[in-house]
């Protein structure tokens, strides 16, 4: 049966979130009030380029228009539990997403770009041994709003001074076991009418869900990171569970269809170093093995502690002589700075609010991973 996408933005009230709504969905929503389908394009601007929530102010709609929509339509945004700014300037949101649930989201700032990393679930149910939001199990998807919800917050809070040039979804959750609306979002963040931001500035990384991968090639081919952190199935099976479903071949076959799908773009490969486990000069040349002459780019992250972990991060000199040895192979490898770590705003560090429901429902955490 089809899903009507109006239902999961329907608030309490029974009046309908229009954030984060599809163009198709939204002109389904003013055909019903009788409008043209126009309309649809004159609220995402509204809404999206000039970041207006109060139907009074869209002052090129009627004033009867405007008054039907206060009545069946809402703009809501979650609302911020707190606000921290770390010395370089990162700064992390903790959003209420109801329930006692709330989920985190971090803007990043560079010399030539600023990066907003937006949650796509409350907590994770992939149980990657060494992050912190799948050390807190999983609560629920977000909503479309929820997600596109944390951009307009986002933009509401930086002001005019600061712009978002970037937005990855490498907060909270697996983007791709949440498909639906990580995709619909997606594709309104690289809509003219809407966010208009290119491809190539939106980024969704994943664990390695290979039939979502696949199917992401033909919905919305944005930017692809994948969490590959090791180079042996052996390894990647204690890393990153869903590797015993899908293993490293099978992963890495749907990314060079991917890439095939970019023209001539690369997928970037992110590995975590993580001292004696992964960070080996023989973990390096299988690794080689792996992405020589494919269109593949590697990032290599730090290992980010956090509390009640046993893993630690290699010592610097061990990940710059890893990433010479790749890129002595010709690999283009970048050791990715830590950003935001004193305020646990770094990769890995997001923990939210989460009350885990799949350990109550499941308990099993090889059944969670398997299940997804
Ligand atoms: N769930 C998605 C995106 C969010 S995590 C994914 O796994 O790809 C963003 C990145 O941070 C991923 O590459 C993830 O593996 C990495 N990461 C998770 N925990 C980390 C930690 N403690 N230190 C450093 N990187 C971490
Ligand atoms: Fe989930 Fe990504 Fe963390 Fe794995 S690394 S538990 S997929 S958020």
């Amino acid at each position: 049966m089809c899903e009507n996408p109006l239902n999961s933005i329907i608030v309490k009230s029974e009046k309908v979130n229009l954030i984060g709504l599809e163009p198709e969905a939204l002109i389904e929503f003013f055909s019903r009030l009788g409008q043209k389908s126009y309309r649809a394009k004159q609220i995402m601007r509204w809404i999206y380029q000039r970041g207006v929530l109060k139907f009074d102010e869209m002052t090129d709609l009627s004033l009867q228009l405007r008054d039907q929509l206060s009545n069946e339509a809402t703009l809501s945004l979650p609302k911020m539990i707190s606000s921290e700014e770390a010395r370089d300037g990162t700064r992390k949101w903790l959003l209420d997403v109801g329930a006692g649930q709330a989920v985190e989201t971090v803007f990043i700032p560079e010399t030539n770009r600023s990066t907003l990393c937006i949650s796509s679930q409350a907590g994770c149910a992939m149980d990657c041994s060494f992050c912190a939001t799948g050390r807190h199990g999983f609560n629920r998807n977000l909503s479309g709003a929820e997600i596109l919800g944390q951009v307009i917050f986002a933009n509401q809070e930086l002001g005019s001074k600061l712009s978002i040039t970037n937005v990855v979804f490498m907060g909270m959750g697996e983007p791709l076991a949440n498909y639906r609306q990580v995709v619909q979002v997606a594709k309104l963040l690289i809509d003219d009418c809407a966010f208009g931001l290119s491809r190539r500035r939106v980024t969704i990384s994943t664990s390695g869900l290979v039939p979502q991968i696949r199917k992401l090639a033909k919905d919305c081919n944005v930017a692809l990171a994948v969490s590959l952190h090791a180079a042996t199935d052996k390894v990647r099976d204690q890393l990153v569970p869903i590797n015993q479903r899908h293993q490293i071949q099978e992963l890495l076959e749907s990314c060079w269809h991917y890439a095939d799908s970019l023209a001539s773009r690369h997928i970037t490969f992110e590995y975590v170093m993580l001292a004696g486990v992964n960070d080996r000069i023989k973990d390096a040349i299988s690794l080689i093995k792996l992405l020589k002459n494919k269109p593949a780019k590697v990032n290599l992250i730090p290992f980010n502690s956090f509390p009640g972990t046993a893993y630690t991060c290699s010592d610097d000199e061990v990940i710059i002589k890893f990433c010479a040895k790749l890129r002595a192979a010709g690999i283009v490898a970048t050791i990715r700075r830590t950003r935001g770590d004193d305020i646990a705003a770094a990769c890995g560090q997001l923990a939210g609010r989460v009350k885990d429901r799949m350990r109550v429902r499941l308990g099993d955490r090889q059944i969670r991973a398997a299940n997804l």
